[in-house]
């Protein structure tokens, strides 16, 4: 899919956008072109994956190429969960209904797959180099997702979770269950220190000492 220009324009100028945009759309063809969804299933199965994991490692990407700054990195998270959080379908969206309707005629339930895939992708990176002790991250799963689906094997979410659990040898299927397939908001309080901005969103506070180390480590 092919994002309007303003998708994603959060405080810097349009090129760094622009690039962006490029660098969400080639990260496409490792999670889209070489890996993808099983075709059998509606889009809304795996979208989440698709789009959300795709813009999180375009971001990160970036930010470790120091194309954008760690401020820009986490102001784009934040535009993200600020979106998240003004989805009326946030709390009550679940991969069972996504798979149901049609999402390009539920603009709503189609931008949450951007919006909270990227928040998803988010607590994965810092879960799985929790777990393993920062010998992995999201990178290493990506690559596993690549080499494991690129035909003639394709994914879903339940190969997704497998592929994740072999990697940090864990059990995922909270994280799944409630995260995934369900509608429980995502918990990034469990990780970072969130406050109310003017505008009463929660955000990830960037003049946090811990929570500008934890992005800075996800960069490294
Ligand atoms: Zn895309």
């Amino acid at each position: 899919m092919h994002p309007p220009l303003s998708y994603d324009l959060v405080s810097e100028d349009a090129p760094k956008s622009l690039i962006r945009i490029i660098a969400h759309e080639n990260f496409h063809e490792w999670n889209g072109d070489y890996a993808s969804c099983d075709p059998t299933l509606p889009e809304g199965h795996c979208k989440w994956f698709h789009e959300g994991f795709t813009d999180y490692i375009a971001y990160l990407t970036l930010a470790k190429e120091k194309i954008i700054s760690p401020e820009a990195f986490l102001a784009a998270i934040n535009f993200r969960y600020h979106e998240y959080q003004a989805n009326p379908v946030a709390l009550t969206a679940t991969i069972a209904q996504m798979e149901k309707i049609d999402i390009y005629a539920n603009p709503d339930y189609d931008h949450l797959n951007y919006r909270k895939g990227l928040l998803l992708a988010l607590l994965m990176d810092i879960e799985i180099r929790k777990q393993t002790h920062g010998r992995s991250s999201l990178f290493d799963l990506m690559k596993a997702v690549v080499g494991r689906y690129s035909g003639p094997e394709y994914y879903n979410n339940s190969k997704l979770r497998q592929t994740v659990q072999f990697l940090t040898k864990s059990d995922w299927k909270y994280f799944f269950d409630h995260y995934v397939e369900g509608s429980m908001a995502v918990p990034l309080s469990k990780y970072f220190h969130v406050k109310k901005n003017k505008s009463a969103e929660i955000e990830i506070n960037s003049r946090d000492e811990s929570n500008r180390k934890l992005i800075e480590s996800l960069i490294d």
